[in-house]
């Protein structure tokens, strides 16, 4: 079967630094940029469509051009950026990349307060156990930022602008409008943070990046229910290729193993022991 030889290519990758990209698929490009991945969305070509998908850590924004520059010619920006959720290392770039690109921002109606400056994320939990990562993040900015009038809500209808074959999935617990994207036809899914294929929380495996289907990062997750509701939601879709916010693209066997290990388990694998936003009976 053609996806499945052109899916497994990618599965054996154990490592991937900083600004290297990968072609997920014909028309899905993961560009990991420090911690976090963006993907575009659209097959490579000059003056081709194309569709951003997050918009990295602050400072990404002359990354994520270049490489879309590499990818779709100069003078070719997306059609429109689609926000997985509003914290600070999936929107850091946005702000600069709207001052250039003069597009249209999406995301769930539940997202658009902390987008429009109306709501501030909870501050990090740092009292969560779970390494470096998690001690670092009182420094991770928190504050909602304000797009104004570029950013949309998407539609009750679950269409994603200009990805005609896609649905976006609410999946709330990491933020309360937090959403992942599915497409039916190759059963390719682009989670955010609702799992990731790295902890986030063990500092020494998001620099080796050592590959392990986790729950959301911990220091910002508020609603381990609903979390663990929409791992069970994804999971059920049965993906053959995942992209995360963070950690290597995933697929064939190898994930749906370690994705319904993780649903089985999660308040042993994910759900921290403590914590501010754990209730006690958890
Ligand atoms: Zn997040
Ligand atoms: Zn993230």
């Amino acid at each position: 079967m053609e996806r499945s030889s052109s899916t497994e290519r990618f599965q054996p990758l154990t490592s991937i630094s900083s600004g290297d990209g990968l072609e997920v698929t014909p028309d899905l490009y993961c560009l990991t940029i420090q911690i976090v991945n963006v993907v575009f969305y659209g097959h490579a070509g000059e003056g081709n469509d194309w569709v951003l998908i997050d918009a990295g850590m602050p400072k990404s924004a002359d990354a994520i051009r270049e490489a879309a520059e590499d990818r779709f010619g100069e003078n070719n920006p997306p059609k429109a950026i689609i926000l997985t959720h509003g914290h600070f290392d999936h929107i850091g770039g946005l702000i600069d990349l709207l001052e250039v690109w003069n597009v249209p921002v999406y995301a769930h109606p539940l997202e658009i307060p902390y987008l429009t400056g109306r709501k501030d994320y909870p501050k990090p939990d740092v009292s969560v156990e779970g390494g470096m990562v998690a001690k670092l993040s009182f420094m991770f900015p928190h504050e909602g930022i304000d797009l104004g009038p570029s950013v949309h809500p998407l539609a009750n209808d679950h269409t994603v602008p200009f990805m005609p074959e896609w649905k976006w999935i609410h999946t709330p617990g990491h933020s309360e409008g937090h959403i992942s994207l599915f497409r039916a036809a190759d059963h390719a899914m682009i989670v955010g943070d609702a799992f990731v294929t790295v902890r986030q929380d063990a500092l020494y495996k998001v620099i080796t990046q050592e590959k392990e289907v986790s729950g959301p990062p911990r220091y910002l997750t508020t609603d381990w229910e609903k979390s663990e509701q929409s791992v069970d939601i994804l999971q059920a879709l049965d993906p053959h290729i995942a992209i995360t916010g963070h950690g290597l693209p995933a697929n064939g066997s190898w994930l749906r193993e370690n994705l319904t290990k993780l649903a089985t388990d999660f308040r042993q694998l994910a759900v921290p022991d403590h914590g501010k936003f754990v209730e006690d009976d958890q």
